[in-house]
């Protein structure tokens, strides 16, 4: 496909298409099926308000379904019993899927997430099948350890599939966080129910449709689209769902925990919100950093967790690095994400547009800067201008909180002892970006930050052999690396008695 298939798209320029919606139902056991209540939700474009389909909305009743079917597919169907070596040969083969259909799988989330098309062919959906390969090749090579124990026994450790897993995900990118958890989970031999994000639930569904073609065998993946207070809550307190992985906010992080601590004492992981520095040191090049520092809060419109939304910035260099970063988001082009051109889309959601706006009237009435946006677009859709304070003190609201939009908090200091000190003064701890080429300094502060991810002159470098999680309220455990994998295996130690043994 060299441009999104079919139908033109309503109030943007006629060279851009849309993608024609293939599947809107529930998918359970191997099947796309209707809601029991025949129930359905508008899903919406964010360029223009309007609505692009509308969708399935699952309840309880269809999770209970999900997990009869994952239940089954785990306890008795052939995916957790394959071979390593067949469960590679089946995630290999979704990741070609995935490939080969990227431009409509981009096309999706632009559409109901906004998200830059460009970068949607280029970067989320090369790097979701990237996991699919990372975790397949990881599923021929699950194993334990023998242990000597003690004289009168020796011992082994066996890694079991944990067993039906459900996987609540956030909507700033449906495509990844999806491949972060079901690649991980299918290569342990787990069974899922993915529940994404109700502002989100095209790009699931597709997945779902890629992963039956692939040869996942039916039950093993179950996509349930619905609302949070429903679907989600069912799913963390369901007392046949042996684990639970979240990525969204810490709000609903705490619920999910309080759930599973209520129901059936199921082990959760959860990627959680970020305030995240970006430490900027005097001895930088300036304008590469300012570049980079722009790109750590408008990227994907800002709607990132990983969001360098602190930049701090040493006082040598202060002016000269607001000046250079005021004129890069001044020169932004926002628009419609189809458009090659464009480079910042909408924000997905109204409420999240509605969210971020909020934070920037705070910003102004607590006294910071504005240099530069602070306003919407004057069209329909959920466009921010990419904007920029100066002034901003570390009790600020915009300097505490996780705005989760194109919004640049500048904050001045003077020595690495201090900017330490504030770095680290957050209730979160998901990544800092340090900017120097001092290797001492970049090797004290890495050390001294507590985050999950730390970036040396660069910045949102996810990789799939790194694992990525949170310090304090950002969440724990990891998603991607092998410890994305381990999380989804239960560890069973097994011993038995040396009798008559000559070494004993
Ligand atoms: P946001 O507030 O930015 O929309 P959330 O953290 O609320 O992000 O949402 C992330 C995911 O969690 C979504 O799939 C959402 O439906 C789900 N969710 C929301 N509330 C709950 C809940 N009480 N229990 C489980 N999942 C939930």
């Amino acid at each position: 496909m060299t441009s999104p298939p079919s139908q033109s798209n309503g109030n943007t320029g006629s060279h851009l298409k849309i993608p024609k919606i293939k599947f809107t139902k529930l998918f359970i056991n191997g099947e796309f099926v209707d809601s029991l209540s025949g129930k359905a939700f508008e899903a919406i474009d964010p360029r223009n308000e309007e609505v692009i389909t509308r969708v399935a909305q699952g309840e309880k009743g269809d999770v209970d379904l999900a997990v009869k079917a994952a239940r089954q597919a785990f306890d008795n169907g052939p995916w957790p019993r394959f071979s390593g070596t067949k469960r590679r040969r089946v995630l290999l083969k979704l990741a070609d899927l995935i490939e080969e259909n990227g431009e409509e799988l981009a096309a999706l989330d632009t559409l109901n997430a906004g998200k830059l098309f460009s970068e949607g062919k280029v970067t989320d959906i090369p790097s979701t099948a990237g996991y699919f390969r990372y975790y397949a090749g990881a599923a021929d090579k699950i194993h334990g350890t023998t242990l000597k124990s003690s004289s009168e026994l020796q011992a082994y450790t066996l890694c079991e599939p944990i067993g039906v897993v459900g996987l609540i995900i956030l909507w700033n990118y449906p495509a990844q966080i999806f491949g972060f958890k079901v690649a991980a989970a299918l290569a342990a031999g787990c069974t899922v129910i993915v529940k994404p994000a109700e502002q989100t639930p095209l790009s699931a569904l597709f997945y779902a449709h890629l992963a039956k073609l692939a040869g996942v065998p039916d039950g093993v993946v179950n996509v349930i689209t619905g609302f949070g207070s429903t679907v989600g809550a069912a799913i963390s307190s369901h007392m046949d769902i042996d684990k639970v992985s979240f990525t969204g906010s810490t709000e609903v992080g705490r619920e999910i925990m309080q759930a599973a601590a209520t129901s059936n004492l199921k082990p959760v992981s959860l990627e959680l919100g970020g305030k995240s520095p970006f430490i900027v040191f005097d001895d930088v090049d300036v304008d590469k950093v300012s570049d980079l520092g722009l790109a750590g809060v408008t990227y994907n419109k800002g709607e990132v967790c990983v969001a360098g939304s602190r930049v701090f910035v040493q006082e040598g260099i202060y002016d000269k690095f607001v000046e250079k970063v005021v004129a890069k988001a001044k020169a932004k082009v926002v628009g419609d994400p189809f458009d090659p051109n464009v480079q910042q889309g909408p924000q997905a959601s109204k409420k999240q547009y509605e969210k971020i706006l909020s934070y920037i009237e705070h910003g102004k009435k607590e006294g910071a800067t504005l240099l530069t946006g602070g306003k919407p677009l004057d069209r329909k859709g959920y466009f921010i201008q990419p904007t920029i304070f100066t002034d901003v003190t570390d009790d600020m609201l915009i300097a505490k909180e996780e705005i989760f939009g194109p919004v640049m908090p500048i904050l001045k200091f003077k020595t690495v002892e201090e900017v330490i000190k504030r770095a680290n003064d957050t209730k979160y701890g998901l990544v800092a970006g340090i900017m120097t080429n001092d290797w001492n300094i970049a090797n004290t502060v890495s050390r001294s930050i507590k985050a999950g991810s730390i970036w040396i002159n660069c910045y949102m470098n996810i990789e799939a052999d790194c694992p990525f999680g949170g310090y304090k309220m950002s969440g724990f455990d990891t998603d991607l690396g092998m410890e994305g994998l381990y999380k989804y295996l239960q560890l069973k130690s097994v011993a038995t008695p040396v009798f008559n043994s000559p070494w004993l």
